[in-house]
């Protein structure tokens, strides 16, 4: 799966926000190749175009698409030496595709702040140090692995070594390998370490329920984010907290109460999905209107895949409307009429929203 971890100093509400969003999840056991572990959630992908799928269809079951999140323990200053949980937390980073940072906003005096006061820039320098210094180790021993091995004229080695050196000193500079520009060696290197700030990031501004306006600190998130070519997702977790807790009915009249058109998890979801560089297909039949997610640039057959290797194996073609066509033409046999359906072969690459059916041999 593609997983997205949830990060941040402690007590600022990354544990509301992960069981707001787990709330609606789906039980771990449903998937039997997930590891069970309480601080991964399995979390369906909200998609209007799949709803209005499904009206039309009319199925007998609706399957979104999902994606995992992962609560990652609280991260303290020094975590890089050890402190705290430290090299749990740096692991389990280690094993995500992308970070959420959940950055407080919020001022309250009956939550204590670590560091005693609430200044977003601050923690999160407090959080990149950590990484930094945690992935200056890594690059370190590789440039000793790597160094070893140039001694003997390994031209490779040699390439490696100097790629690394030089990731080396952007970390020193406090530059993320994100926002480092890497020669080929420096990326194939980079394919062999699992650096932390070579992970794509977005921040989760934890706002109180007064909202987004007049919230300095927010201001101040929102500046360093734009120099990072980062995205800012505001939410309350104490709003999503509650909404979790209630049914449609109940959630859309605090929804109004609140002036919210949706959960502020969703825009939480779909930019972390976004953030993976994912994006979904749809297969819709009368048994099942089900999304798919695929990475961007996936072929046909790759797609296919994520169905069963069975279709990709013997893949033939693919029939294809665009979902936005098949819902303006209002199904899929008046789409085929009004000529909106594709047939598209082995090279087609995938397209947000393509709904399909693969023709195979068996
Ligand atoms: P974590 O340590 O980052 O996982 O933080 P928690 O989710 O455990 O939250 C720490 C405390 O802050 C808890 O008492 C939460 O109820 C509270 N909290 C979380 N989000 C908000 C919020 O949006 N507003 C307010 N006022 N309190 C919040």
């Amino acid at each position: 799966g593609f997983k997205c971890g949830i990060v941040g100093l402690p007590n600022v509400g990354k544990s509301t926000l992960f069981n707001a969003l787990t709330k609606n999840g789906i039980p771990a056991e449903n998937y039997p190749f997930c590891t069970i572990d309480p601080n991964v959630g399995i979390v369906p992908v909200p998609d209007p175009r799949l709803d209005r799928l499904a009206a039309l269809v009319q199925p007998k079951s609706v399957v979104p698409t999902t994606m995992e999140f992962v609560d990652i323990a609280g991260l303290v200053a020094g975590a890089s030496r050890g402190e705290g949980l430290g090299n749990q937390f740096l692991a389990n980073i280690r094993e995500t595709d992308a970070i959420a940072h959940v950055v407080r906003c919020f001022e309250s005096d009956d939550v204590h702040h670590v560091e005693g006061r609430v200044d977003p820039v601050a923690d999160i320098e407090t959080i990149n140090t950590e990484l930094l210094l945690a992935d200056m180790e890594t690059v370190d021993k590789a440039i000793d692995r790597y160094g070893r091995r140039a001694k003997s004229n390994d031209k490779t080695a040699i390439a490696m070594r100097d790629a690394l050196r030089s990731m080396a000193e952007g970390l020193d500079a406090g530059e993320p390998i994100r926002a480092q520009t890497l020669d080929d060696s420096g990326r194939e290197v980079l394919g062999e370490l699992h650096l932390l700030t070579a992970k794509p990031v977005l921040y989760v501004a934890n706002v109180n329920e007064e909202g987004l306006s007049g919230n300095a600190a927010l201001a101040q998130l929102e500046q360093l984010a734009a120099r990072e070519n980062a995205r800012v997702v505001p939410v309350c977790a104490a709003i999503e907290a509650e909404l979790s807790q209630l049914d449609e009915d109940e959630r859309n009249e605090l929804l109004a109460a609140y002036d919210l058109d949706e959960p502020g998890l969703n825009r939480v979801i779909r930019a972390g999905y976004a953030l993976l560089s994912l994006q979904t297909f749809f297969t819709a039949g009368p048994k099942e209107v089900r999304a798919w997610t695929v990475t961007e640039g996936a072929t046909a057959p790759e797609a296919a895949s994520r169905i069963h290797s069975d279709i990709q194996r013997g893949f033939i073609r693919a029939e294809v409307i665009a979902v936005d066509e098949y819902l303006s033409a209002g199904g899929e046999q008046a789409a085929k009429e009004a000529g909106r359906m594709r047939l598209e072969g082995k090279e087609y690459i995938m397209r947000d929203g393509d709904v399909c059916h693969f023709r195979f041999n068996v």
